[in-house]
This record gives structure tokens, C-alpha cells and sequence, in this order.
């Protein structure tokens, strides 16, 4: 079976969001292929880029460089240690939507933001 464009983006989101982590390019290629679906590494990567650019997926970048995906309405920020890398969830989102729009020039529509907080975490920090 030949899955048109719109029906793999939406399979992607699907897998997104019924997924209760964010997922990398390669761990979202591989729930596709473990229910079935035919569909290559390159193929997930264009998609998860259109789907970027449509608003629909968030991203952000792991020290390693490794990029996790998440669905846009999962608005949630983390902390991540630059010693050890371990990276916890912020209960809340901090930037307000209200002062969001105050500094966006008129005729820009925001579609979703990232924002990430290194730093050094309780069992890195030095004992003083
Ligand atoms: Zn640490
Ligand atoms: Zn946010």
C-alpha cells in the first residue's frame, strides 16, 4: 500500500502524540516499522521537517546533538545538566503567551517556541 504525504505526516503525529516521551527521528522510525507501516529513516526526517514548518511538531536539540520530537500542543520546557546531561521536565511553562505577543512585531504569527535551561544540576554542583 502507497500512503500519500498527508496520510504519513498524520501517522507521525499520531505516533507523537501517543507517545507519552519525545522521540527521536530513529526511536519514531522504529514504532512505525515495529506497527507495520513502510517507511524510510530519510522519509521520517522530510516529513518531521514539513510538519516542523507547519507548526505541528516541536523539536529540540540533546547536548549530542541528537533532536527529539514532540506534537506542538505539548508545551513543555526542560532543564538539562551540562555535566551529566540528565534533563528534567519544567512543571510550567514560562513563557507567557501575553508577553509573547507584546514582543512580536505585528504580521508575525507565532506557530510554537522552544526554550531550553542549561545548567548544573543538584548532584553535579560542587559541595561547598
Ligand atoms: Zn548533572
Ligand atoms: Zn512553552
Amino acid at each position: 500500500m502507497v500512503l500519500s504525504s498527508a496520510t504519513r505526516q498524520n501517522l507521525l503525529l499520531d505516533v507523537l502524540r501517543s507517545s507519552e516521551e519525545e522521540l527521536s527521528g530513529q526511536a519514531l522510525h522504529a514504532r512505525i516499522k515495529a506497527e507495520g507501516g513502510a517507511i524510510g529513516l530519510a522519509t521520517v526526517y522530510r516529513h518531521l521537517r514539513s510538519l516542523q514548518q507547519q507548526g505541528q511538531v516541536r523539536c529540540r536539540h540533546l547536548a549530542n546533538g541528537e533532536a527529539l520530537y514532540a506534537p506542538r500542543e505539548r508545551d513543555v520546557h526542560h532543564l538539562t545538566c551540562v555535566e551529566c546531561g540528565s534533563s528534567s521536565a519544567l512543571a510550567q511553562c514560562p513563557v507567557e503567551q501575553q508577553s509573547l505577543s507584546i514582543h512580536t512585531p505585528t504580521g508575525f504569527t507565532p506557530l510554537f517556541h522552544t526554550l531550553e535551561v542549561f545548567g548544573i544540576c543538584a548532584n553535579c554542583k560542587p559541595a561547598s
